[in-house]
Formats: C-alpha cells, structure tokens, sequence
C-alpha cells in the first residue's frame, strides 16, 4: 500500500505569480472618505501630495476604477528574486493543539529583508527612480520598513535616511547596522537633524519616540528638500495595493490545496500585510460566494487602534506636517507603551480597514503580550519558525481559534497571514525566557488625553 502523502508546502511555479496587484477601491460598496490637506483640511489636491509621493503612488491612491492594477515588469523581475513565497500546512502545531482545524501560513520572512515589507519598498523605490528622485526620507519601528526600503534604495540606486523610533534603535541595534550595510543613514527618532525632533529632544530629552513622531521627521525632511520624497511603508491605500500580490498568490494556492479558508487571521500595525492578504479574498464576503468567512484584525491591548480608538478625521503623523485621514484613532499624539511589536505601535489605522471595519466586513481583536510570546513559543517549537513579534500577535488568535475547534469538535480551515521572522527580535524571546516580559495596561487616561487634540475637520 502506498504511504499516506501529507503536503506540508505549497509552491507556485515562477510562471504563475499574478502580475497584477488587486485594487480594493473599486469594488467598496461606499468609498473611502477623502485624505485632507494639513493646512486647509480640505481633500489634499494631487499637487499637495506631489511633494510626498510620485504621481504614479497618487494615482493609485485615489483609483478607484480599476480593479487590478498591472505590476511593472521591473518590479516583478525583483518580485522573482524571492516570489511566490510558500504556503504551508501546519500539521505540527494542529497535532500541538491536537485540534480537527487545519492551519494554513503564508511566509512572508524568506526575502532578503525578512517581512512582507519589501513587496511594497521595492515597488515605491522603482516610482521614485522613474520620476528621477535622489533620495527618500522615512521612519521605522522596529526597524522592518527602515530595512526593506534600505534594501530597495541599494538596488535603485536610492539614498535612503532612516528615522528610526528611539526605543527600538536602543533595543534593537542589528536593525540599524542591517540598514547601514544595505547603505541607508539611519538615525534615532528623536533626532536633532528636523525641527520637529530638536523641540521633542528639548522638552523630553529621553522621548522613547513613537512611529506618529518618526513619521513627522521624515516628512520634515521631505518637504524641505526637492530632491528628496518620502516614503510610507504602511496604512496608505498604494501600499496595501502593493501588498495584495500575498493575498493573489495565497487564493492560488489554497486552490492547490483544495481548501477555503472560514477564518484569515492577521496582525495589525497600520494594517498592510494583512490587508495585503486579505483583501483579495473579500469580494467573495461581498458576492456572497463566501459570505460567513471571518477575517480576523489582531492588534496589542496595549495599543488597541480598532478595538478602542475614535472613527475620525486624524493626522497620520504625530505633530500634523502630514496628511488628515478618517480612521479608527487612538490620537497623534498618544506615544504608546514600549512593548517589543515595535510595528504594532502607532496610533492609527489603514483608512481602507477601519472602513471594512465600519462595513462589518472584518472584526478586530486586542491580546496581551505575555500571551503573544506564549503562543510565539509554541509556533517556534513545532513549526520551527521563529516569528516577529507582531505575527505573534495572529498566532495567538489562531491558536485560540483552533482550541475553540477542539472544544466544539467541529473542523474549520484557519489561514494565517505570517509576516516575518523574528531573527532580530531575539532580545525580546530573552526577555521572555527569564521572565521578564511584562503586560502593559491600556493607558486610557493617556488616550483620552491625546484624543482631546483631534483637528477639526468641517466635512
Ligand atoms: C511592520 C510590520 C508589521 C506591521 O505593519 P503592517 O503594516 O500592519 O503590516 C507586522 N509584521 C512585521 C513583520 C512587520 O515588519
């Protein structure tokens, strides 16, 4: 008798990876409220973000008639230097649990940079060279987004400045140096180079930083050079866009696998990767072919943007040099705790989720940190990856859901959208190890205190 053949991976030849991103715009039932200009807060005019971005990313920010969007073909040649990734089957961590789900994770951690970050870095690194720009100023948490635009700006020829959030600059030193290789300038946020960084350092000098207030130096830069763009590597409608080639290749090969997913489950720090998963898959919620399918947003307690933020008109940044965008908030100037998802703390959220959300077309839930790297050790010691912080966060969930299979002894097919390898992160699983991770309390007062300063917005 033939042995039982149990596919743990599933791989999509070169031949088939999809060459168009899939653009969500045009199928919302409603659309999106508009993005608004700093200084007038009236919609921002494609001039006002001409400064920001290249005119390619503006269009696509605000396309809302083509469902797919074509790939270039040098972004897709880079695109095949480490795409398709692989979809796996977790039957280790189903045996673990010894539950009837079966757990699917697309691994978004085997490309040179180590996240899903790259799909998009490398994509806004060719628009900026077509558009003959020199140099792109940005931030980054943890130090993901630094790394994969370091990454694309090495091979585009691009100087890339990194505004780095201070707290994650202290604690994760390999990040920088990472950046420093790949030939990018990466300095700690706050940083005494933009006048938004010199009056924080005077009024706070020990300011830990937050992604809100990186941002607002990056774009400080930005502006004051015309040389010079800069860059996002999440929340906005453009980098979702480039984010659904994960999602275009998992639908192809859960097909493979002959399976559909009941539940995707994803972390969400301005919400790209898991959108990017995610969004190709809910026309069938909208077309009724998979109506009950549940997609599951997983945020920190501690930073609880969707489970606890303001639906308003926010800015994206901490100071309000940047954009004005509707979405769940916590405030721009709520610094969170210094929990080690560094991804996960900003203050809001991808406009094009909170809308879903409002839809009821995703849910949202909060888990605490301990739990988290709880459920990031187990995943270490079946599946043998070690994960991010910040797709922990989907693990937990996943696990519970599986549980919660076991309990009810029903079957369901989980989907989870894994986002990077943890490999820098390693200080953090020391930190759990000799028991010295802690769980933050959410900080309402500091919220409410932040949500009081809310622009006003007359729309
Ligand atoms: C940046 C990052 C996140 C959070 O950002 P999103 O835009 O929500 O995806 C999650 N996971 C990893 C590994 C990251 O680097």
């Amino acid at each position: 008798m033939a042995k039982k053949f149990n596919r743990a991976m599933y791989f999509l030849d070169q031949k088939d990876m999809p060459t168009h991103w899939y653009n969500i715009q045009a199928d919302l039932p409603e659309p999106l409220p508009p993005t608004l200009n700093p200084m007038t807060k009236q919609p921002a005019t494609p001039e006002f973000m001409h400064a920001l971005f290249p005119m390619e990313c503006i269009l696509q920010e605000v396309n809302t008639a083509d469902r797919y969007i074509e790939i270039p073909d040098e972004v897709l040649e880079i695109y095949r230097t480490w795409r398709p990734t692989v979809l796996h089957r977790a039957y280790r961590l189903e045996k673990a649990l010894d539950t009837p789900a079966k757990i699917f994770y697309k691994y978004e951690g085997t490309n040179q940079a180590g996240s899903h970050k790259p799909n998009t870095a490398v994509a806004q690194a060719y628009y900026n060279k077509q558009e003959g720009i020199k140099r792109i100023a940005t931030e980054t948490g943890a130090g993901q987004w630094g790394s994969a635009l370091a990454f694309a700006g090495a091979l585009f020829d691009i100087e890339i400045k990194v505004y780095m959030v201070r707290i994650s600059y202290d604690q994760k030193p390999y990040r920088r140096i990472a950046m420093e290789v790949w030939g990018a300038n990466c300095v700690p946020s706050p940083s005494p180079d933009t006048k938004t960084g010199r009056d924080m350092l005077a009024k706070w000098p020990d300011c830990p930083g937050s992604l809100g207030l990186a941002i607002s130096e990056a774009v400080e830069d930005a502006v004051s050079r015309e040389d010079t763009h800069y860059s996002l590597g999440s929340v906005v409608n453009h980098v979702l866009l480039h984010q659904t080639i994960i999602g275009e290749e998992t639908r192809k090969q859960m097909e493979m696998a002959d399976a559909y997913p009941d539940i995707i489950v994803g972390c969400i720090g301005g919400g790209s990767n898991f959108a990017g998963q995610f969004l190709p898959w809910v026309p069938d919620k909208l077309s009724g072919k998979k109506k009950d399918l549940r997609i599951i947003c997983v945020e920190p307690e501690s930073c609880p943007t969707v489970t606890k933020g303001l639906y308003a008109f926010d800015y994206g940044d901490a100071v309000g040099l940047g954009p004005i965008v509707k979405m769940y908030t916590l405030g721009h100037g709520f610094i969170p705790p210094p929990i080690h998802a560094g991804g996960l703390r900003y203050h809001g959220m991808a406009p094009i989720i909170c809308h879903l959300h409002r839809l009821g077309l995703v849910e949202a839930q909060a888990v605490p940190q301990t739990k988290v790297f709880d459920a990031g050790m187990l995943f270490a010691r079946t599946e043998g990856i070690i994960s991010a912080p910040e797709p922990c966060h989907d693990l937990r969930v996943a696990i519970d859901e599986a549980l919660k299979c076991r309990e009810e002894g029903k079957s369901k097919t989980i989907l989870i959208a894994h986002s990077g390898h943890g490999h820098f992160d390693l200080a953090a699983y020391e930190k759990y190890l000799s028991g010295e991770l802690v769980d933050y309390a959410y900080p309402e007062e500091e919220v409410r205190k932040a949500q009081a300063e809310l622009p006003q917005v007359s729309l």
